[in-house]
């Protein structure tokens, strides 16, 4: 079956629609986000329905020892997956504490699937089971970036400021 896209009325149709199969190139879109760029759907997409796969070169970790980037995922303690290339679009994936995806494996293969239903245009998240290294070269000076840290640090600022209110 062959679908046009080719008016706006028809977009707009095909993007409510849930696609039984994920594109990324087509479904999910790299933009904006808090923590720079990040992934977004622009499509409905269901809890538990696979979103992308995290591709990239297979390496042994020895090797991945000695590059130097941030898009490694350890898939065990011998391999590694080089996702630096940006054709994976699941490199552009951010952190977060309350995430709507979560990693799988397949063998040696890194899948993301989503664990609550997503709506168009939510950016697409999961908990990075970051190792010590990346946590101190990227998390700690700057802080968790993520919706859920910043709301709980904006709480706390301002319960701060009602305490120090209090004690005028
Ligand atoms: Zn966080």
């Amino acid at each position: 079956m062959l679908i046009h896209l080719a008016t706006d009325r028809h977009r707009r149709t095909y993007h409510n629609l849930m696609p039984a199969r994920l594109s990324p190139s087509r479904h999910l879109q790299i933009g904006r986000s808090k923590a720079g760029l990040g992934l977004f759907a622009r499509v409905p997409i269901k809890k538990g329905q696979f979103v992308l796969r995290y591709s990239g070169r297979k390496i042994t970790t020895e090797v991945a020892d000695r590059l130097d980037t941030r898009y490694l995922f350890e898939v065990n303690s011998r391999w590694t997956i080089d996702g630096s290339s940006r054709r994976n679009r699941a490199r552009y994936i951010n952190h977060s504490c309350r995430p709507n995806a979560e990693v799988y494996f397949v063998k040696h293969v890194i899948k993301i699937r989503a664990i609550k239903n997503i709506k168009p245009g939510d950016e697409i998240t999961y908990t990075y089971h970051y190792g010590r290294d990346y946590f101190d070269s990227f998390i700690k000076e700057l802080g968790c970036k993520c919706r859920a840290c910043a709301k709980k640090r904006a709480e706390l600022r301002k319960s701060r400021r009602r305490t120090r209110a209090r004690h005028k």
